[in-house]
């Protein structure tokens, strides 16, 4: 690699504090965090030290104009205790197509591979062994200049930080879907991982925690009808025979889990088809019990397990007490994860420092 890495250890972890089998979703960090700068066109000062606070000016344009972007990734581990990776490529390719959408400097993939494989390995005894947990991995950039006016900023910070976690959904999620809210349109930011797309989603997320529902279940933003993705996953249903999942249109996140769930199920036979749904036809479908299963995919979740829609007036409840085809991803991915199921796909791979 061009960039090296230098790298500072602590000399106080707090690994002995955490408890693995109650982990706080999301605030329970390592010991370290990775850490570059872009600065005169290049990517410079790539290091890996103690986890602390960044001094950041207040005229920072990230925090006006929004000008950052994110991944989301896990670690597990063996049996043996080997960090284990889940399509990091595939990762550090999103991460540069939300680069370019926003303007933004692409992280060479030797970089952003270097940076997860070191951070990771070194922070591997944080990993935890529970099937379900793991380590998630927080790959982000924003830019750096201070300037009031709006144009792309010339320097950027690309860190990672990274966190154990437990599941991320113990029960089925109830959705909730709206016919006035939107959350991306086709040439917009939606497809991408960018940070803004979150702030838009919060405030309709907050309305359906309100009725007692989990997620939103986004529709598309011209027709208001068709089934997008729901809060931070992707979305299948399975109708009669086939499974059904939005075709990626320009505005719905390309999930990798998603990708994956695609090629599992099709691996073992099942007619998956990426077409336009309508919140019309599975209202259709569940009221002819055609309706079987519905599920989300995504990094943070794997696959969670729908028990309700709503959509108006209209509430759907799924059983989700005989949910085959969810739970065979699931536990697929879960078993890839953690070496139980051979990884005939090349999706694993092993998190090597340099
Ligand atoms: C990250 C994300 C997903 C899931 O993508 P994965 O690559 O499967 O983790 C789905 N929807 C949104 C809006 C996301 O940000």
């Amino acid at each position: 690699m061009s960039v090296q890495i230098k790298i500072t250890k602590t000399t106080h972890s707090k690994l002995n504090e955490v408890d693995f089998n109650n982990i706080p979703f999301g605030k329970t960090f390592t010991d370290h965090m990775f850490e570059a700068d872009y600065i005169n066109g290049e990517w410079q000062n790539a290091q890996i030290k103690p986890l602390t606070e960044i001094p950041v000016h207040p005229g920072n344009m990230a925090w006006h104009y929004g000008q950052a972007i994110f991944e989301g990734m896990k670690a597990t581990r063996d049996e043996a205790g080997n960090a284990l990776l889940f399509r990091p490529k595939e990762h550090s390719i999103r991460f540069n197509k939300s680069a370019e959408r926003l303007s933004m400097p692409h992280v060479p993939e030797d970089l952003f591979l270097d940076a997860i494989h070191t951070l990771v390995d070194l922070e591997k005894a944080w990993i935890p062994p529970q099937t379900g947990s793991a380590m998630y991995i927080r790959p982000f950039m924003i830019s750096f200049d201070h300037t009031i006016g709006v144009k792309p900023s010339d320097t950027y910070k690309f860190m990672v930080f990274v966190l154990p976690v437990g599941p991320y959904y113990s029960q089925p999620v109830k959705l909730m879907a709206f016919p006035e809210y939107v959350r991306a349109v086709v040439g917009g930011v939606g497809e991408v991982k960018a940070a803004g797309n979150y702030a838009a989603s919060l405030f309709p997320a907050a309305m359906a925690k309100k009725e007692g529902y989990d997620q939103v279940m986004w529709l598309d933003g011209i027709h208001h009808k068709f089934i997008q993705e729901v809060g931070t996953m992707n979305i299948f249903f399975v109708i009669g025979d086939d499974i059904i999942t939005p075709n990626l249109d320009g505005a719905i996140l390309k999930g990798i889990t998603r990708d994956s769930a695609i090629k599992i199920l099709k691996s073992k036979g099942h007619n998956v088809i990426e077409k336009p749904i309508s919140i019309d036809e599975i209202i259709e479908a569940s009221n002819s019990g055609r309706l079987k299963e519905v599920f989300g995919t995504g990094t943070a979740a794997v696959v969670a397990q729908v028990a309700t829609i709503k959509y108006n007036d209209v509430i759907m409840n799924l059983d989700t007490s005989h949910v085959p085809v969810s739970t065979m991803v699931k536990d697929t991915i879960n078993g890839l994860r953690n070496r139980t199921v051979e990884d005939t796909f090349g999706w694993i791979v092993p998190a090597k420092g340099v």
